[in-house]
């Protein structure tokens, strides 16, 4: 499997961003993903998986002693944290992505409105506002912009 791959694969990039943080044990990294991602891994997924990462100089394991025995214990070598690092960048860039294409802005001030919002109907359209501030300031702003252009006409 080639690094790329192992970014487009869930589990595969949590096991790795996982060992980005602290070294772990086999287990360790099982009960880990678990809590985060409410997912147990497959043990015969993730031991495979260490086995190529070490294989490929991802990884390095190691014996050390958790609680009574000695166990193998991996952490990402310098080539295995370049890996996590695109993988944060991959998953970031997702994630902006993700969220950018919900995203509505304010009408008026043009902040980016990520949650609510104040919606107002003007004629049959209907704007959004990051705010009910920004409405009114907004129509403030309308209402001096019509009045200026419309007195000279008078006289
Ligand atoms: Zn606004």
């Amino acid at each position: 499997m080639l690094n790329e791959d192992i970014a487009l694969d869930m589990i595969r990039s949590s096991i790795v961003l996982l060992l980005s943080e602290k070294p772990l044990h086999g287990y360790g990294i099982m009960k880990e993903i678990e809590g985060r991602i409410g997912k147990p891994v497959n043990p015969g997924l993730l031991y495979p998986f260490l086995k190529h990462l070490e294989k490929n100089g991802l990884v390095k394991s190691t014996r050390k002693p958790v609680g009574r025995k000695p166990k193998k214990v991996y952490e990402l070598t310098a080539t295995g944290k370049e890996l996590a690092t695109r993988i944060y960048k991959r998953i970031a860039s997702m994630v902006s992505m993700a969220i950018k294409s919900d995203l509505s802005v304010c009408f008026h001030c043009g902040c980016k409105i990520y949650e609510g919002g104040y919606r107002e109907a003007e004629g049959d359209k209907e704007r959004i506002f990051c705010c009910v501030h920004c409405a009114q300031a907004y129509k403030n702003e309308l209402h001096s912009a019509t009045q200026s252009t419309e007195k000279p006409r008078r006289r």
